[in-house]
C-alpha cells in the first residue's frame, strides 16, 4: 500500500485521507494536538510540525510527504527534502508565508495586483496613504489568514490605530480593492508536468472568512484568464500539487489577492461536485498518478459551517445536500464543516443554498 505522510491533521488532512482510501491511499499524518479532525482518517504521530524525531518517523513510514496548511516551517520541509520526497516544494511554502514574496513572485511573473507599498512605521503608512489612497488595507506579512492579521484603515483619524493593533510585525498597506465579485482557480499539477483545472470558482466572505462558494463562474474568457495565471505559477515554482489561486474581479480584470500552496476551503464544492474531487486530484499529483478528470456533475454550491454546527440533522436530511462535519471543538469563528449542493443548474442550486440557509439560521 502505497503511503502519504500529512504534516497537519486538520480537516484538509482529513479530507485527503478519506480521499486516499478508495484508492488504496493510506495518510498518515503529524500534528501536535489531541485529537485532531485527520485522526477519523489514518494514524496521527503526535510531535510539534518542526519536531526533527517526528518529520524523521514520518519520513521513515510514508513514500511522500506533503502538507495541508502553509504555516509550516519552510525549513522543517527543506530538511526533509533531503530525506525523502516532498511536494509541494518549498519554494511555494516560502512565498506564500510572505505577502511581501508572494506579490514580488505575482509582479515578476506579470500576474496583475493591487498596488501596494510595505510599512514599517506610522510614517510608512503615511507615505503609503498619499500613494494609495483611503481606504486601504493594512496586512502582517506573516501569518494572517481568514481576516486575522489585517486592518481597514478608512480614515487618518483610524491610522495609528490599525499601526498599533498590528505593529511590531512587518506590514504590507494594500490598495483597497471595489470589486465585483471574489473568485479562485484551483488546479493541480502532477510530477511529469500535467496540469488540470478546476472550473472557477466565487466566492463570498463574511469578516474574512469564506462563506458561501458556487461553481461554475459562468465566464469563459475570465476561467481561461484565470487558469493562464495558475499556469504561470505552477512553471515558475515547478510546482506538484494542488494549487487555489484568490482573485478579485473589477470589471473583466482578475487581481490576484494571494495563493495557497495546499488544497482549498474554496473547492470543498469538488468532492461531490466534480468527477475528481481535489483532495484526490492532490494525491494522484504528488504519487505522479495520471490527474483524474475535473469536469462538474452539475452546478455546485457550499456553505461553510462556523462557530456552530446545526443541532438538528434533520433539516438537512430532507435537503438534497451533504453535510460535513470536521469533529472539531466549538468556538466562535471556527469552521467545523460545511454543506455541499449538486444541482442540475445554477437557478435550483440557489434555491436549494436558500433554504439551506434558512435552516442554518434558525
Ligand atoms: P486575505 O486574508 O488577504 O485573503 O483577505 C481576506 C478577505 O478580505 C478577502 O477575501 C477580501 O474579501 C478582503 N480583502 C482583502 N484584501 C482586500 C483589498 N485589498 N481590497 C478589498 N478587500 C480585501
Amino acid at each position: 500500500m502505497q503511503k502519504i505522510g500529512i504534516i497537519g491533521a486538520g480537516q484538509l488532512g482529513q479530507m485527503l485521507g478519506h480521499a486516499g482510501q478508495p484508492l488504496g491511499i493510506q495518510c498518515v499524518f503529524l500534528d501536535p494536538s489531541d485529537n485532531p479532525p485527520a485522526a477519523s482518517a489514518g494514524p496521527v504521530l503526535q510531535y510539534p510540525f518542526d519536531s526533527a524525531e517526528g518529520l524523521a518517523r514520518l519520513a521513515g513510514l510514508t513514500d511522500v510527504i506533503t502538507y495541508e496548511f502553509e504555516n509550516v516551517p519552510v525549513r522543517a520541509i527543506e530538511t526533509l527534502s533531503k530525506q525523502t520526497t516532498v511536494h509541494p516544494p518549498a519554494k511555494a511554502l516560502e512565498k506564500a508565508q510572505d505577502r511581501l514574496a508572494e506579490k514580488e513572485l505575482f509582479r515578476a511573473l506579470g500576474i496583475p495586483l493591487p498596488a501596494f507599498r510595505t510599512v514599517d512605521s506610522v510614517s510608512d503608512l503615511n507615505s503609503a496613504i498619499k500613494v494609495l489612497g483611503l481606504p486601504l488595507v493594512l496586512k502582517t506579512r506573516r501569518l494572517g489568514y481568514d481576516g486575522k492579521g489585517q486592518r481597514i484603515v478608512r480614515d487618518d483619524a483610524g491610522i495609528e490605530a490599525a499601526f498599533d493593533e498590528l505593529g511590531g510585525d512587518e506590514l504590507i498597506a494594500e490598495q483597497w480593492v471595489p470589486f465585483d465579485r471574489e473568485v479562485s482557480a484551483i488546479g493541480a499539477r502532477n510530477v511529469r508536468g500535467d496540469t488540470v483545472f478546476y472550473p472557477l470558482t466565487e466566492n463570498v466572505h463574511e469578516n474574512g472568512i469564506l462563506s458561501v462558494s458556487r461553481a461554475p463562474v459562468d465566464d469563459d474568457e475570465l476561467s481561461a484568464v484565470g487558469n493562464d495565471l495558475l499556469a504561470r505559477l505552477f512553471a515558475e515554482l515547478d510546482y506538484v500539487g494542488v494549487l487555489a489561486l484568490e482573485l478579485f474581479v473589477t470589471g473583466d480584470r482578475l487581481l490576484a489577492n494571494e495563493f495557497a500552496p495546499r488544497v482549498h476551503n474554496s473547492g470543498h464544492w469538488t468532492i461531490e461536485g466534480a468527477n475528481t474531487s481535489q483532495f484526490e486530484n492532490h494525491l494522484r499529483a504528488i504519487l505522479d498518478m495520471s490527474l483524474g478528470d475535473t469536469g462538474m456533475r452539475g452546478s455546485a454550491g457550499m456553505l461553510n459551517l462556523i462557530g456552530t454546527l446545526p443541532a438538528d440533522p434533520r433539516p438537512f436530511q430532507q435537503t438534497p445536500c451533504h453535510l460535513h462535519g470536521y469533529g472539531k471543538r466549538a468556538r466562535p469563528g471556527r469552521k467545523l464543516g460545511h454543506v455541499t449542493v449538486v444541482t442540475k443548474d445554477a437557478n435550483d442550486r440557489e434555491t436549494v443554498l436558500g433554504r439551506l440557509s434558512k435552516c442554518l439560521n434558525n
